[in-house]
């Protein structure tokens, strides 16, 4: 699969609770499914985000993002209070895309309410 911010290769990490790939160029993780249904199982898989935060944090400012699934522009969501967060999320199939260090990031217990909140319920 090609990375749908930097067009790296993406390889296949984890498949344990949802499809996981991760970018060997960005470090960007895809997951195929996140919903606030099994983020918390999701969340307990934090490893896999092995990629340095300063490189994600320049693939960060990328607005359009095309999901490789679906072929169509990745819904941006945003929140900046009470913490800032900012990933791609797929609208068609539920996807999403989370840049390096933006995973182990979001699923500690500070950022982990607001992010669920952004999430599709199913
Ligand atoms: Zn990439
Ligand atoms: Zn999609």
């Amino acid at each position: 699969m090609e990375c749908p911010k930097c067009l790296g290769d993406m390889n296949l990490v984890d498949d344990e609770v949802t499809a996981v790939s991760r970018c060997n160029h960005c470090q960007g993780l895809y997951f195929d499914l996140l919903t606030r249904q099994n983020l918390d199982e999701v969340a307990a898989r934090i490893h896999l985000d092995t990629g340095d935060e300063s490189v994600g944090k320049e693939f960060d400012e990328m607005v359009f993002v095309e999901c490789p699934k679906c072929n169509q522009i990745m819904d941006q969501r945003s929140v900046d209070d009470p913490v800032q967060i900012r990933f791609e999320l797929c609208v068609s199939c539920h996807a999403t895309f989370l840049d390096a260090g933006e995973y182990r990031q979001y699923m500690s217990d500070e950022y982990l309410d607001a992010f669920r909140a952004l999430l599709p319920p199913v």
